[in-house]
């Protein structure tokens, strides 16, 4: 029986591949009649964000993906979330150990460093070379009983040694085979000195253990995937089929990434896109739908437009992996506006009025506006003039307005872009924002009044306005950042 899973990170806000992807993983399974499973990868603590796995969870139901096995469903290979599996980690590192293919580290970060650097130096790829690899038994166990700390390494096979071992080779289900050559593959670390293993052991055991058949994830992993091929080797297991998918793009195809577009699939949902818009427009990404024929466009009485825009079961029935195109899907917002456009025209007033009250018009959202301007107007109908830009999509402040009478526009543009890093950055609470932008203003040298008075421009399009940073936190991280982004445009 087929198994699939995506295996997201949390790290942050979810993002919209993570939905792409848990979409065409979706669609497989239920077409085969298989199972979808969720996974979390959180052993990387330096990234960790405690918010972020429910928001993952509330991502994905918003666009209509349920998993069959996951963290908070259960399932018989859990649990699912790899730091609750660490045991089950290091006692597979340790099978490793004892059949050679991988090997302790004791080299410290300075050493590492050094290494690195002197490669970049000399033009090489970074690539581990320490004298660890060739440490007898007895050496290691020396340097374990002084108490240093070491990393457990994978041993990629030389590159030199012979047929058979200079390089890897898999099969890619959209591609092909593809070679990599040892001489390129770093000695991945498997298990950290903190004991918490690294994406590419737990993502091997686990998908193995919950006996994943298809690894459909994201085109960036292929360089990963000669390291996960090894490692199956290493511990004499089959292994999955591997189908990466190709990454969503800009418009100028460069990969879609948060400086330049939402990528936060928060940001969709609060911004007022509709989830079926969105998965939609998601499925189009692969290239993988099949078009109608003209049989069928008379036969069915199918409307053309069923190419572009269909529903979560037409998807099943039509989607076809052999027709995924490895292009490059722009994900274009003209397009998902477009969309989203003909989703809302398809609605009944009832609906309509419903989608509106769920979102932008939430008892929710009035609720925390509500109290910014109760003190500051004197008619109930003044509210939409202090609260319009909470309503609309985009407010583009005049130049007088935006730039600090001592300032030059360049200035200002270079400040509102430390800015945006700064919000980034930031825990979506007032104090944490304002701390945050004292910090960057102390620094730039401008004045509170002229980085207040800056932000407020670019989130309200006005000089005066309710609270900024209560404003700021009602109206969201993720549609704050666009704004400021939009700006810089
Ligand atoms: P950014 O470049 O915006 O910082 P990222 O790659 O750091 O993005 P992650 O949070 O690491 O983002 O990615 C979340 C998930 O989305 C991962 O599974 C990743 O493979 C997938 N992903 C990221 N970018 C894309 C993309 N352009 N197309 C498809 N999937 C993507
Ligand atoms: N944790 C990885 C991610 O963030 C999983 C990649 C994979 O599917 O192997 O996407």
């Amino acid at each position: 029986p087929v198994r699939v899973r995506i295996a997201p990170s949390p790290t942050g806000d979810p993002h919209v591949g993570t939905a792409y992807i848990g979409l065409l993983n979706y669609v497989f399974a239920k077409q085969r009649g298989g199972k979808f499973v969720l996974r979390i990868e959180d052993t990387d603590r330096t990234r960790f964000v405690a918010s972020s796995e429910q928001m993952i969870f509330d991502a994905l139901r918003w666009v209509g993906l349920q998993w069959d096995e996951g963290p908070d469903v259960g399932g018989p290979h859990g649990p699912y979330r790899q730091s609750e599996r660490t045991d089950i980690y290091r006692e597979y590192c340790q099978i490793l150990i004892d059949n050679g293919s991988a090997y302790r580290a004791f080299e410290t970060a300075e050493e590492l460093e050094a290494e690195r650097k002197a490669q970049m130096a000399a033009k090489q790829a970074p690539k581990y070379a320490g004298a660890s690899r060739n440490y007898t038994a007895e050496q290691a166990a020396a340097l374990m009983a002084e108490g240093k700390p070491y990393t457990i390494r994978l041993r990629v096979p030389d590159g030199d040694k012979g047929p058979g071992v200079a390089s890897t080779t898999f099969r890619d289900e959209l591609r092909g085979d593809i070679t990599f050559d040892h001489n390129n593959v770093d000695d991945q670390v498997l298990l950290k000195s903190d004991g918490f293993p690294t994406y590419h052991l737990a993502n091997v055991v686990d998908d193995h253990l919950m006996e994943i058949t298809d690894v459909i994830r994201a085109e960036e992993w292929i360089s990963s995937t000669p390291k996960h091929v090894l490692l199956y080797r290493a511990f004499g297991w089959d292994l999955p089929r591997f189908w990466h998918m190709p990454l969503l793009r800009n418009t100028d195809k460069s990969k879609i990434s948060k400086r330049k577009n939402p990528v936060s699939l928060i940001y969709y949902r609060q911004a007022g896109f509709l989830p079926q818009a969105m998965l939609n427009f998601l499925g189009l990404m692969g290239g993988g739908m099949a078009q109608p024929t003209e049989q069928e466009i008379v036969n069915k009485g199918l409307d053309m437009k069923l190419a572009d825009v269909f529903s979560l079961p037409e998807m099943l029935e039509r989607f076809d992996f052999q027709r995924i195109s490895l292009g490059g899907p722009v994900f274009d917002l003209v397009k998902l506006k477009w969309m989203n456009g003909e989703y809302l025209r398809k609605q009944t007033p009832d609906e309509f009025f419903a989608a509106l009250r769920q979102t932008i018009f939430s008892d929710e959202y009035l609720r925390a506006i509500a109290p910014l301007v109760q003190t500051r107007i004197e008619t109930l109908g003044q509210f939409g003039d202090m609260t319009g830009f909470f309503f609309s999509d985009d407010v583009m402040p005049p130049q007088d307005v935006f730039v600090p009478k001592k300032r030059t526009v360049e200035d200002t543009l270079a400040f509102a872009t430390d800015m945006l890093a700064t919000l980034e950055a930031s825990d979506w609470v007032a104090e944490s924002i304002d701390a945050g932008l004292r910090e960057l203003l102390t620094a730039k040298e401008w004045s509170v009044k002229e980085a207040y008075m800056l932000l407020r421009a670019i989130l309200t399009g006005k000089t005066a306005s309710p609270p900024l940073l209560e404003s700021l936190v009602v109206f969201g991280k993720a549609r704050s950042l666009d704004r400021v982004r939009r700006f810089l445009d």
